[in-house]
């Protein structure tokens, strides 16, 4: 008897197993991310179509091994590194996320923004970016109870926001030697105590395009830089058996574009520099009409633009497009120079430089920076022609299995670059059924283990039956233990 009724028991058992698989599976495959470290690497000022320029097999290799956009990434207007940097790890529009600028007027905080390259002991207020907003080191760091975060010079992230700052932060400074910045991430990711999320900031070839142009050689030189510096990063990687294991995405903030002397636009020609303040010159201009001559100024500006290179808008005219207008540091009259063109007056502070800039509308291609990932959550030699800046921030949550806090990109475009769905929830799949396997078999060594013991001591403890013993009569009761002996699985 006791062989039939451990068959139904285990036959129980074995279909409650399957049951609960079935109805637990798709929540559990739907999930489930495996989360692998990130790094976030920017070289500032790469354009996208910079790789054209140069030998760079380092970068050819990620290509070749990773994720491409071939057409580089349509970044955010003003195309300005702060502005960008800041989109990248918020995953929101300048007008959401409030640095609008490199420059800035708060005229709640009542106060103007100095960022730390035009004077390295400024002291950042944090108020300019603690605005609700949530970066991806805060997202890291506030939901995930493992989750820390290291920064070298990302722009931004010496503030504290939501009450947090990144683990480990090294602050701005231009002289900081590149190979060292690249030691101390290494150093972050191995330590006893490891980060899961790292944002390394480079500041060329920007610099040297500002000053050189970059159409420069000064700039080929320093993208052939660049690919020697991520050689460097990759094989530190590899020393570390971080390479496979970690994702990294390397792109930029914004491309760039030559100027010319012969392409300035001399506002003080155009309207008397008393009847307004600019809190930014080029090639975005940021005007603060004074003493009640908004409609004056902008009349004049209107006026030029006609016969000048540049388009003036009244703040609620900004064209939507531009996810601009809607914030309060936005000023009420702005002009934008066409590509190439520069706005240029006696009363600025910047000296003018004949060589390169950027900051212009997000339309131009030129602004437009370069991207690419590899690591164990992207496709292998993959492509997609283009995406927006703003999608990184949920990538990067989705890297990190992390929920978004709200923002303006969208997983459309970048869900492709990731390895196909169907091969996590196959992986989920296979795992799910050896498991089975290994429950069902050890359930059933129980129950044929447990059928024995039963039987054994059901034996043992049978009273002796003399009769038997002297005329070996026990046929009934063998002939059932025989029985039983089939039963065995
Ligand atoms: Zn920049």
């Amino acid at each position: 008897m006791c062989g039939s009724k451990f068959r139904y028991l285990f036959g129980g058992f074995l279909t409650s197993i399957i049951f609960l698989s079935w109805a637990l599976f798709p929540r559990t495959a739907s999930h489930f991310v495996k989360a692998y470290p990130l790094l976030i690497v920017s070289f500032d000022g790469f354009r996208w179509d910079y790789l054209k320029r140069t030998a760079t097999p380092n970068f050819d290799d990620i290509i070749k091994t990773g994720v491409h956009a071939y057409k580089g990434l349509t970044n955010v207007f003003t195309t300005s590194t702060l502005t960008n940097h800041w989109s990248i790890v918020t995953g929101l529009y300048a007008e959401s996320h409030g640095i609008v600028e490199n420059d800035m007027y708060d005229p709640e905080l009542n106060k103007t923004y100095v960022p730390l390259y035009k004077d390295k002991y400024a002291k950042n207020d944090p108020r300019f970016y603690d605005t609700g907003v949530e970066p991806i080191w805060v997202t890291n760091q506030l939901q995930n109870t493992h989750g820390r975060s290291g920064s070298i010079m990302w722009w931004g992230a010496e503030n504290v926001i939501k009450s947090t700052r990144p683990t480990h932060h090294m602050p701005w400074d231009l002289k900081t030697d590149y190979k060292f910045r690249i030691d101390t991430m290494i150093k972050w990711f191995t330590s006893e105590y490891p980060i899961n999320l790292g944002l390394l900031y480079f500041n060329e070839p920007d610099h040297t395009a500002h000053a050189c142009g970059p159409a420069s050689e000064n700039v080929t030189k320093l993208i052939g830089y660049a690919d020697e510096l991520t050689g460097y990063l990759i094989n530190r990687l590899k020393e570390k058996n971080l390479f496979g294991y970690i994702n990294v995405i390397i792109t930029s903030d914004h491309g760039f574009a030559p100027t010319s002397k012969n392409q300035l636009i001399h506002l003080d020609d155009i309207v008397d520099p008393s009847l307004y303040r600019v809190v930014h010159y080029s090639p975005v201009l940021s005007l603060i009409p004074l003493g009640g001559q908004e409609t004056y100024v902008y009349k004049k500006l209107k006026e030029a633009s006609r016969t000048h290179n540049f388009t003036v808008y009244y703040k609620n005219e900004i064209p939507q497009r531009l996810h601009y207008r809607n914030n309060r540091r936005v000023t009420p009259i702005v002009a934008i120079a066409d590509l190439t063109y520069s706005f240029i007056s006696k009363m600025s502070d910047d000296e003018f430089k004949l060589a390169g800039t950027h900051g212009y509308d997000n339309k131009e291609q030129d602004m437009h920076p370069f991207f690419m990932a590899t690591g164990p959550s992207f496709k292998s030699g993959f492509q997609v022609e283009t995406f927006k800046s703003v999608d990184l921030y949920p990538l990067m949550c989705h890297l990190l299995d992390l929920h978004p806090a709200p923002n303006n990109g969208s997983m459309d475009i970048v869900s492709l670059l990731l390895k196909e769905e169907h091969e996590t929830t196959f992986i989920t799949l296979v795992t799910y059924l050896v498991s089975l396997v290994i429950i069902a078999t050890f359930g059933g060594v129980f129950a044929v283990g447990a059928c024995r013991n039963r039987r054994y001591l059901k034996r043992t403890a049978r009273p002796i039956n003399v009769s038997e013993i002297l005329g070996g009569n026990n046929g009934a009761h063998i002939g059932l233990l025989s029985g039983d002996e089939e039963d065995e699985f």
